[in-house]
């Protein structure tokens, strides 16, 4: 089955010429699932050629504007495309209020319904289930409420069946999150984590002031939690040499690699 993930934007709260704030599109067994949708998350979209009307569900992480100010926008084309299948949303609480205020003054001419799952765990829960894949969310440490995920592939039982030594793909994105000791323990084994590094090591204060992680610390999530690759993005508007936030991380973990606007990582 085909599972990967496309970094759509890879900015943080300011986005620059070549990096759109953060979105990112999972793909599983023909099923599109959309995380976070900053601003101009439907060009990026086109760019990166994926079907408006595909998506089965959308997973928010918190309100801050850098990961949801493209919804609008979306939702709107998506209306224009003329989907008619009800769309998942998942999100803190607060996007019920922000989901309101798009119904009330454009959801009017909208063939679909909107169904919004409210996120409130303080530990991992089990939000989607899908034919291919089980999404589990998880409370982030940030300055607002904020929620990651962890996509877990489902193999069926006649694959198993045939190739019993497979080992079922799993996907986490956490962003934005300062570290705390339970996170590598949520994400554990995963083949793939998407791990915040808005900050190189030097600029620790910083990440800790605004609850956000360094590259070290995005590695040592990676490290502790056994993940299998690492990829990091989120970068700040002040940071040219990515590389060099590479080589940090690279230092604690080796399979460590920075995402651009528009990569796509087979999981
Ligand atoms: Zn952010
Ligand atoms: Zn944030």
């Amino acid at each position: 089955m085909i599972f990967s993930v496309t970094t759509m934007g890879t900015a943080s709260a300011m986005p620059i010429s070549d990096r759109n704030p953060s979105a990112q599109m999972l793909s599983a067994g023909g099923r599109l699932f959309l995380i976070d949708c900053g601003e101009g998350t439907q060009q990026q979209m086109r760019r990166c050629h994926f079907s408006f009307v595909k998506i089965e569900a959308i997973f928010i992480s918190h309100i801050h504007g850098d990961h949801l100010f493209g919804l609008f926008g979306l939702l709107n084309s998506m209306a224009m495309y003329g989907r008619v299948a009800p769309l998942d949303i998942y999100g803190p609480p607060a996007l019920g209020s922000v989901l309101n205020f798009y119904n009330s003054f454009f959801g009017s001419d909208d063939l679909f319904e909107l169904r919004f799952h409210k996120l409130e765990g303080k530990e991992p829960e089990l939000i989607h289930t899908s034919k291919h894949l089980t999404v589990t969310a998880f409370p982030l440490n940030h300055k607002i409420e904020c929620y990651g995920f962890r996509f877990d592939e489902t193999v069926t039982q006649r694959h198993r069946e045939a190739n019993p030594a497979y080992v079922a793909k799993s996907y986490a994105y956490c962003s934005d999150t300062a570290p705390f000791p339970e996170l590598a323990r949520w994400v554990k084994g995963v083949s793939c984590l998407y791990h915040e590094a808005t900050y190189p090591m030097e600029m620790a204060d910083k990440a800790e002031h605004r609850f956000h992680s360094t590259s070290q610390q995005a590695a040592r999530c990676a490290l502790e939690a056994g993940a299998g690759r690492l990829i990091i993005g989120h970068y700040s508007s002040r940071i040219t040499d990515i590389d060099a936030l590479v080589e940090e991380c690279r230092a604690i973990f080796p399979d460590t690699v920075a995402a651009s606007d528009c990569d796509t990582f087979d999981i």
